[in-house]
């Protein structure tokens, strides 16, 4: 297809032009939930995709966006690979020592099963509060005491922005949220400007690379930020630490 400019504001900065450069019709709205027929999965609701991209500062979203469900279903672990496991663990080990967070509390908003939290935790971490639609205490397994880990079943919002932390964690999130640059905002005016409180308390974004961003992902990897420290992050005030996925 040819590129076409459409009047779209940019999701992440508010740039009122995207430029659209894909399309694929009726793509299953989900890639990440398990289904209990054939029947069901074959009569999954489906939507659009179009590919928007932003000159002002990198990001690409879809553009005909509708919904996509986050709920008790949603099936994102990776922690039934054992070396994802071994090299998220050596991740979560390498913040609490790199930021000093033995002792302190983590907020981590997107914590999907919440592995990553507990092994932050079981790393020196004081406390773990996860938020997430698809957490999943009950599977959890960590010898660390259950008064060190709050679960949250709920989506971020400002209904939490009481929950006073030392580093805020998001991770395998931000594609996930269509409003991104308000999300970033509300996060950061949670965050607060507080003595202390670093501009780079949010860590790790970890976007997926564009090339993630084919037909056969489905909606749910339907935006992504090829630059974030020159969109989402930097406009919310936050610089971002890391931003390499894992793959
Ligand atoms: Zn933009």
């Amino acid at each position: 297809m040819s590129r076409r400019t459409i009047e779209h504001a940019c999701p992440a900065c508010g740039n009122p032009q995207m430029d659209v450069f894909f399309e694929q019709r009726a793509i299953p709205t989900n890639s990440c939930l398990l289904l209990d027929t054939r029947e069901e999965a074959e009569g999954f609701p489906r939507g659009d995709l179009e590919l928007g991209f932003c000159h002002r500062c990198g990001f690409l979203s879809n553009v005909v966006f509708d919904a996509a469900e986050y709920s008790q279903r949603y099936e994102e672990t990776q922690g039934f690979s054992k070396l994802f496991v071994e090299w998220a663990k050596g991740l979560a080990a390498r913040w609490v020592d790199k930021y000093d967070l033995h002792g302190k509390r983590v907020l981590e908003i997107g914590c999907g099963k919440g592995e990553f939290l507990v092994w932050m935790v079981e790393a020196g971490a004081g406390h773990g509060i996860g938020i997430d639609p698809g957490v999943h205490p009950e599977r959890i397994e960590t010898t660390v005491a259950p008064d060190r880990l709050t679960w949250i079943k709920d989506f971020y919002s400002e209904d939490y922005s009481h929950l006073a932390a030392d580093a805020v964690v998001c991770r395998h999130t931000l594609e996930h949220i269509h409003p991104v640059g308000e999300f970033m905002r509300m996060v950061r005016a949670a965050i607060g400007d507080r003595p202390g409180v670093r501009s780079d308390g949010w860590t790790s974004p970890t976007p997926p690379r564009p090339r993630r961003c084919e037909p056969s992902c489905s909606t749910s990897w339907t935006r992504t930020c090829t630059r974030p420290k020159r969109c989402t992050t930097s406009r919310s005030s936050i610089r971002a630490i890391r931003t390499r996925t894992h793959r």
